[in-house]
């Protein structure tokens, strides 16, 4: 017989699979930090001399996008909150040191997610050589799509990512401008984690990250894969 937990804890987070009732358990989200060449670039910093990095937010940050879309109150503690549009990578299986002719076979599926970032206190843990939890892993800070299975659309590869605001596109890049390619991120990411079914990886963003206020909405997507939608609050 099992033993009680000693407290009610909150149930663990999943993500809905498109077209059907079924739903996808969320273990980490891991995010890949600068793995587009123009964003490395528009931050400050030179991709050829540094390679893309992980980083990680919370399963419990995730807010769900897709359809009608959410509405999620501007974050606490910032008046410099950026948008990031991120193609999202879903793993049904994993372990360590993946070798990279293996690592697709771990993939789920995919999904759309925003990389919300507080860029006032991000920007100010860099300064000060603090931790980015801060910065990164805030509530709500994760909104993502539906999944949906590589069954169905395959491992793509190239397909436009893109985020709008109040309808006008601020971000517009291509998968194919990745710099680790999923193969890639999971192999790495697999010699510094023990990856586990459920783990999500946010794959980077493309150039032309920038502010929100209030009452602004997002619009984004990565072709052949999801969309989402957030208003904030
Ligand atoms: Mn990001």
């Amino acid at each position: 017989m099992a033993s009680a937990y000693v407290i009610t804890a909150p149930e663990i987070p999943t993500l809905p699979v498109e077209g059907t009732d079924a739903r996808f358990p969320v273990h980490r989200i891991y995010c890949v930090g600068r793995n587009f060449a123009d964003h490395a670039i528009e931050m400050g910093h030179d991709p050829s001399r540094e390679p893309p990095f992980f980083f990680q937010k919370n399963p419990d940050n995730l807010v769900l996008a897709s359809g009608a879309g959410a509405t999620i109150p501007y974050p606490a503690r910032s008046s410099d909150v950026h948008y990031e549009i991120e193609m999202v990578v879903a793993l049904k299986a994993g372990g360590e040191n993946i070798p990279l002719d293996q690592a697709l076979d771990c993939v789920y599926g995919y999904g759309v997610g925003i990389d919300l970032t507080r860029r006032d206190l991000q920007g100010e843990a860099k300064k000060l050589g603090r931790p980015w939890e801060v910065g990164k892993a805030f509530e709500q800070s994760a909104p993502a799509s539906a999944l949906v299975p590589a069954e169905t659309i395959g491992h793509p590869a190239q397909g436009r990512v893109w985020l709008s605001v109040n309808g006008a596109v601020k971000q517009d890049g291509d998968l194919n401008q990745m710099i680790w390619k999923v193969p890639e991120m999971i192999s790495e990411l697999s010699t510094l984690f023990r990856l586990q079914p459920g783990d999500l990886i946010f794959a980077g963003t493309p150039a032309g990250v920038g502010p929100l206020k209030s009452g602004d909405v997002l619009e984004g997507g990565v072709d052949g894969v999801a969309t989402l939608k957030v208003t904030i609050g």
